[in-house]
C-alpha cells in the first residue's frame, strides 16, 4: 500500500515537472529545441530572420526605403480603407511561417503569427474598434484548404482582445489567380467580389479587418468599399505579412 501511494506521488511530481518544464519544447518552424520556451514558439535562429516593418507607408503599412510617407500604391491613390498595419516583410522566416500556415495544413501556426499581431496592435487605439472580421476565402477555396487561415487569426485575436469577431462579409468570387496579376487587373479581378450579409450590424461601427498577408492592397480596398458602402464608418487591416511591392 505505502509503496502504491509512493508510486502515485512520484507519478503526480513528474507530471507536474512536465508540465511546469516541458522536456521536448521545439521551435515551431525549424524544430530546434527550445532552451527557453518564449511566446512566440520560436528559437533565437528563426526570430532573427523575421524582418519587422519599422518604417512604413503611412497607409498600406509597406515596408518604406526611404523617409517619404507613402507608398507608390497610395502615393496618388484614394484609399477606402483607413490604415493597415503590416508586422513583417514576405521572405525568410515569416514567409516559411505563413507556407506552413496555410498550405500545410499546419494551424498551430497561429499561435506564431499571434503575439507579433498584438505587438503590433498597441501602435492602434483599440477602444475605438467594435468589430473583429477575417478576409473570407471563396466557397470553393474554403473546400480545397479546409479552413480560412484569415478566420483562424480574427477568432484568437478576438478572445485575446475581448472584442466580438464577426461572419458579416462573404466572398463570392474566386480569385484563385490573383498572385500573377498587376495590381489593376487585381483590382478587376476584386470588383464585386465580397457581400455583406447583414448591414445593420456593421453600421457606423469600426472595424479591424484581419488577413495573412497583403501584396498592393487591393482586397483590403474593395472590403473597405464594401463595407462602407453597406453604412461601416472605419476600416483598418492587420496582417502578418506585407509583400515588397513591385506590382503597382
Ligand atoms: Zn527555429
Ligand atoms: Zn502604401
Amino acid at each position: 500500500m505505502k509503496d502504491k501511494i509512493k508510486t502515485i506521488f512520484t507519478r503526480i511530481k513528474e507530471n507536474l515537472i512536465e508540465e511546469i518544464y516541458p522536456s521536448n519544447i521545439t521551435c515551431f518552424n525549424c524544430d530546434a529545441e527550445l532552451v527557453k520556451p518564449n511566446k512566440y514558439h520560436l528559437c533565437n535562429v528563426c526570430l532573427d530572420k523575421i524582418n519587422i516593418i519599422k518604417n512604413c507607408c503611412k497607409k498600406c503599412g509597406e515596408e518604406l526605403n526611404d523617409f517619404t510617407n507613402y507608398c507608390l500604391n497610395c502615393k496618388d491613390a484614394k484609399r477606402n480603407f483607413d490604415k493597415v498595419y503590416s508586422v513583417a516583410t514576405f521572405d525568410g522566416v515569416a514567409k516559411n511561417i505563413i507556407y506552413k500556415f496555410k498550405y500545410g495544413k499546419s494551424e498551430y501556426m497561429a499561435d506564431c503569427i499571434i503575439p507579433f499581431l498584438l505587438e503590433k496592435l498597441s501602435e492602434v487605439n483599440l477602444k475605438e474598434i467594435d468589430l473583429i472580421m477575417a478576409v473570407p476565402l471563396s466557397q470553393e477555396r474554403l473546400k480545397e484548404r479546409g479552413f480560412n487561415q484569415a478566420k483562424i487569426l480574427s477568432d484568437k485575436l478576438s478572445k485575446e482582445l475581448g472584442i466580438k469577431s464577426v461572419n458579416l462579409l462573404r466572398r463570392i468570387k474566386n480569385t484563385s489567380t490573383q498572385t500573377a496579376l498587376t495590381k489593376l487587373e487585381r483590382k478587376q479581378n476584386l470588383l464585386n467580389a465580397f457581400i455583406v450579409e447583414d448591414k445593420q450590424r456593421i453600421k457606423n461601427k469600426n472595424i479591424l479587418v484581419i488577413d495573412d498577408i497583403i501584396t498592393t492592397g487591393a482586397t483590403f480596398d474593395e472590403v473597405a468599399k464594401v463595407l462602407k458602402t453597406k453604412g461601416a464608418n472605419k476600416v483598418f487591416g492587420l496582417t502578418f505579412c506585407h509583400t515588397k511591392n513591385n506590382k503597382v
